[in-house]
């Protein structure tokens, strides 16, 4: 899989990649992560590439002709399954749309950040609109983050095991049960027994209880999906 990310403040994006399961999945090259800077699209001498919003309004917009010629330049040379704009106007992200996205080939991001990307940009390139939550952040880097990570953690041999991401929250609409290490005993606090009990049957069937007790009292709305 490749993802291009592009944003105005490039450097925001790089230190997750340069460490742990991100890092070893562009090793291991099952993915491939370009971050483009939208200051070496622009022609202006001064690098501009945000503009005051036509009507008027407080805040700056990213203009559509370096956001353009960066998409134009990477579709010219491979097509792209999807097009994401980070928005908190989008549609909320999901374990489902990350699974779906994991399936995908290569997939450019759009981080916008002022008040936001000319409405222009979304109508002709971006074909997906994803939020990561209900408040407002100063820039899309971090959301395009959370969503790689997400991404890349679902590839194939990204993770040294990779049934984990099978059984995390989310991918069967219940919450992930308690989970435990050594000791087995931390000033009277033990682990349950059936842990140590070795019996494989009765330690699933305990996870798959706990899982469901976990999300009726966090999250009931799951139970009704
Ligand atoms: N004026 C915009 C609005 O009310 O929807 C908010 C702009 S926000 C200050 C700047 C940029 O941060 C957005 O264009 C988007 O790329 C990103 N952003 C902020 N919150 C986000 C969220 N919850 N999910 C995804 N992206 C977000």
């Amino acid at each position: 899989m490749r993802i291009d990310i592009l944003s105005p403040l490039p450097h925001l994006l790089k230190a997750p990649f340069s460490t742990s399961i991100l890092a070893k999945a562009i090793e291991k090259k099952i993915i491939e992560i370009h971050i483009h800077d939208l200051r070496d699209y622009t022609k202006s001498d001064k690098k501009q590439i945000d503009d005051y919003s036509y009507g008027g309004g407080g805040g700056m917009v990213l203009m559509i002709e370096p956001i353009a010629r960066c998409i134009n330049k990477l579709q010219s040379s491979r097509d792209y399954d999807s097009v994401i704009f980070m928005t908190p106007e989008g549609k909320k992200l999901t374990q489902n749309i990350c699974n779906q996205l994991s399936q995908e080939k290569n997939i450019i991001i759009l981080c916008g950040r002022y008040e936001g990307i000319d409405q222009r940009i979304r109508d002709i390139f971006i074909n997906k609109e994803i939020s990561i939550g209900d408040y407002v952040l100063t820039g899309g880097e971090l959301p395009a983050l959370v969503l790689c990570d997400c991404i890349i953690r679902l590839l194939p041999g990204s993770m040294s095991n990779s049934s984990c991401a099978l059984s995390d929250s989310f991918q069967d609409n219940l919450l992930a049960p308690p989970i435990y290490t050594r000791p087995c005993n931390y000033h009277g606090h033990k682990v349950p027994d059936v842990l140590l009990s070795g019996n494989n049957k009765k330690i699933s069937e305990w996870r798959d209880e706990q899982s469901y007790v976990k999300t009726k009292k966090n999250r009931p709305d799951l139970l009704e999906k």
